[in-house]
């Protein structure tokens, strides 16, 4: 089994899912007492924010690229930056290490793809929902993609930072996701991706009419099988 690296704290509210889903994916593979063999550098996120909303990615990418290097250090031999958003950096992330990077938009379109879907609807933090470095690559592999539309960009991006980051989760919040999700679904959506590592503690398949891709189970997963079978996807 490989040593499995993380990138975590971004925020630690979702680590803490990819460390269980690590573990129990490992355990119900290898039974027993097996446990996943993990690598974890975490930030503090209050110092990785600021930056995020400032719009300072050289300083972001000096603070991941650094924390890559840690993990690597520290024994892993695979990488995951256990959030959406900070995919913006991975190209200077990886070139900052010198094994590879599990990139978590790869799995997720891997995942979409595999449930025959080609038009799908896609939650995250505004770069992720904007930008051409999650959405693009998507695209790239064949996706079509459907975004809110309005306010209710904002309104997305707003209850990540100030409630899932901070470990709220709001009903009311839920139904608002919902309504979104299924104005995507009447827009064409088949499914949707959750592409946020923190948005699966509010809303999941139990909640909406449509598949929904799990960005942190799916990019966990991808690293299990990485770690027990050596596929490190695309
Ligand atoms: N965890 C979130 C994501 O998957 C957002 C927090 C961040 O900006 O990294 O995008």
């Amino acid at each position: 089994m490989k040593t499995i690296g993380l990138i975590g704290g971004m925020s630690w509210e979702s680590t803490r899912h990819y460390y269980r889903i690590l573990n129990e994916t490992v355990r119900e593979r290898l039974g027993g007492l097996h446990s996943a063999k993990v690598a974890l550098v975490s930030v503090d996120f209050g110092e990785i924010e600021p930056m995020l909303s400032a719009g300072d990615w050289d300083g972001l990418a000096e603070a991941l690229a650094g924390a890559g290097r840690r993990v690597e250090a520290a024994g892993a031999e695979m990488l995951l930056i256990c959030t959406n958003t900070m995919h913006r950096l991975a190209p200077q992330v990886s070139a900052a290490i010198s094994i590879p990077l599990l990139h978590i938009a790869d799995a997720t379109a891997s995942a979409v793809k595999g449930e025959g879907i080609g038009r799908v609807g896609l939650l995250g933090t505004r770069p992720t929902m904007v930008e051409e470095f999650y959405r693009g690559r998507l695209e790239e592999q064949g996706l079509e993609v459907v975004l809110p539309e309005g306010d209710d960009l904002d309104l997305v991006h707003r209850v990540i930072f100030e409630e899932l980051c901070l470990g709220t989760v709001r009903d009311a919040s839920r139904n608002e996701y919902v309504r979104i999700i299924e104005n995507m679904r009447e827009r064409g959506a088949q499914g949707v991706i959750l592409g946020c590592t923190e948005i699966g503690m509010l809303v999941g398949a139990q909640d909406v009419s449509l598949p929904c891709f799990d960005t942190t189970e799916i990019h966990a997963l991808a690293a299990v099988n990485a770690a027990l079978d050596g596929e490190t996807g695309s």
